[in-house]
């Protein structure tokens, strides 16, 4: 294999991901990144510099060994490259497809100040991929058990990484899941086209043949309590991973019309139940040849605005009151969302839904804003313009502005502490919450997150589970944090 100078490595160029075109993925719910082949796989990781002060691992949430595999993709040792990312994350599949990583390891990464960072997430992607699709995928229940038994409530990625690494230290893990089908977001809320749902079930196959249990339909807190769990049921530990699926709306008038959805319940209609299919029991309001307004600017807005195009919206739009610069979406989305052909409509704010006397939403009142000073975010805080309001022509408006945590557990556990703004209160590197025996990550005590930084915080509090289950101290109070 060639070896390349430091200076040719620092001049190649970042390799591209093949896509399906536009005009036909606007069409279909397959995915629209394709993925490396081995060729493209090698060349980029060719193009790593190997540096010696590792900032890309610094910018990883779960400090991925990033140059240790990229080195080994770099030999053509594409199984070993995905033995070493496993070590840190469980989920490589998943987070080469949805992790921010123009924010985490390739922002950080040296060649960024050349705008051609190491394609990262996209190497991840291919190694995960290769060691599944070659069935080289291994888990087996460690042989030393510890007789003690966890429940984790919930199966986005907080559960599934905190389960992951209790069960590899010997625990009888269940995870109890309040839908039919596992996964949280990766399942319900993001697309088919973005992440396939069999490489979900794949990483959920390989938890089942690590000995993990996993009880569908099990909504905790209305079946059993936490202190049933720790209880009757005989569970030494729980850990809440329940998320923030809760979605806000901007309380304005004609939100009950016809035609006005939460992206929750859209997404979660077309994805988990599959609206989209004539036999489909869960149907969706027809969109075909109509007008659809998504309203916000994150990547639930931009799955939103993709899937509606994919059921044959003749218009969508998204309208964001700040402007593109300011939208907390991964780059990719935003790219692919403006090839596809959805519209943007920015500095645009929804005042009022109007609707038939059918109760059928059929316009929608607007308003210009304006950028001003910088709010707690750090983004320009969007101000309206008085007198600016006009009314346009809309069939189906889409609000994706936000999520709430989860509030039913917390409700059914008095002495579960919550902030006021309905997230736990956990210790963030333990993830103690001020319940005896109970943990917390993920979205239900940072509020709507990323995949990455859920499973990180399931990792830490397996670790402290591990620890309180073999004799650790329970400390009254979780420390440091702001209630
Ligand atoms: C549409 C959309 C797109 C996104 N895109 C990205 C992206 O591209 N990249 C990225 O990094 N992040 C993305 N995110 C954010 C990311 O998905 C979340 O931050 C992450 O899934 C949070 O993980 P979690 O395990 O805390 O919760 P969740 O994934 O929400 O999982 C919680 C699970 O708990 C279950 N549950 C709730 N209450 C109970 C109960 N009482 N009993 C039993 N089970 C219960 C829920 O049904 C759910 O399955 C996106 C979010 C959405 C909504």
């Amino acid at each position: 294999m060639k070896e390349f100078t430091l200076r040719e490595r620092m001049t190649m160029a970042r390799q591209t991901m093949p896509e399906q075109p536009p005009g036909e993925r606007r069409a279909n719910f397959s995915e629209v990144n394709l993925g490396f082949t081995a060729g493209l796989a090698v060349l980029e990781a060719q193009r790593c510099l190997m540096c010696s002060r590792t900032v890309c691992i610094d910018g990883c949430p779960v400090g991925v060994q990033i140059t240790e595999f990229i080195d080994l993709v770099a030999e053509g040792d594409f199984d070993g490259a995905a033995k070493v990312i496993k070590r840190d994350n469980s989920l490589p599949a998943i987070c080469g497809r949805v992790c921010p990583q123009e924010d985490q390891c390739e922002g950080a990464c040296v060649l960024a100040r050349k705008g051609r960072p190491i394609a990262i997430g996209a190497l991840e992607r291919f190694v995960a991929d290769y060691e599944r699709l070659n069935g080289l995928m291994t888990a087996e229940p460690p042989s030393v058990r510890s007789g003690k038994a966890v429940a984790i409530v919930g199966s986005g990625p907080a559960g599934l990484a905190c389960a992951t690494d209790l069960a590899k230290q010997g625990h009888d893990v269940t995870v109890f899941e309040a839908l039919h089908a596992l996964g949280g977001v990766l399942t319900y809320g993001i697309p088919e086209f973005r992440l396939p749902k069999e490489i979900v079930q794949a990483e959920v196959a390989q938890l089942e043949k690590l000995g993990v249990a996993f009880v569908t339909n099990a909504v905790i807190g209305m079946i059993d309590t936490l202190d049933d769990l720790l209880g009757e049921e005989g569970f030494d530990a729980v850990f809440v991973g329940v998320g923030a699926g809760l979605p806000r709306f901007p309380n304005i008038p004609g939100e009950n019309l016809i035609g006005v959805y939460s992206a929750n319940e859209f997404l979660t209609r077309v994805n988990l139940m599959k609206a989209y299919r004539p036999d489909s029991e869960t149907p969706v309001y027809d969109v075909a040849g109509k007008r659809v307004a998504v309203f916000g600017g994150g990547n639930t807005a931009m799955d939103a605005s993709r899937t509606a195009l994919r059921l044959g919206a003749e218009k969508v739009a998204i309208v964001y009151r700040r402007s593109e610069e300011e939208m907390p979406a991964r780059n990719e989305e935003i790219v692919h969302a403006h090839h596809e052909g959805v519209e943007f409509q920015m500095l645009t704010n929804p005042v009022e839904f109007l609707g038939d006397d059918e109760g059928f939403l059929t316009e929608m009142r607007l308003q210009a804003m304006e950028l001003g000073e910088s709010d707690d975010s750090g983004r320009r805080r969007p101000v309206p313009i008085a007198g600016s309001e006009w009314t346009e022509g809309v069939d189906m408006a889409v609000v994706a502005i936000g999520n709430s945590p989860n509030p039913l557990l917390p409700k059914t556990a008095a002495d579960l502490e919550q902030t006021t703004r309905g997230t736990l209160v956990a210790d963030d590197e333990t993830g103690r919450t001020t319940k005896e025996g109970v943990f917390a990550g993920g979205d239900i005590v940072t509020g709507g997150a990323t995949v990455i930084l859920a499973m990180g915080a399931g990792r830490r509090a397996a670790a402290s589970i591990d620890d309180y289950l073999r004799g650790g101290v329970w400390e009254s109070k979780p420390a440091g944090v702001p209630v």
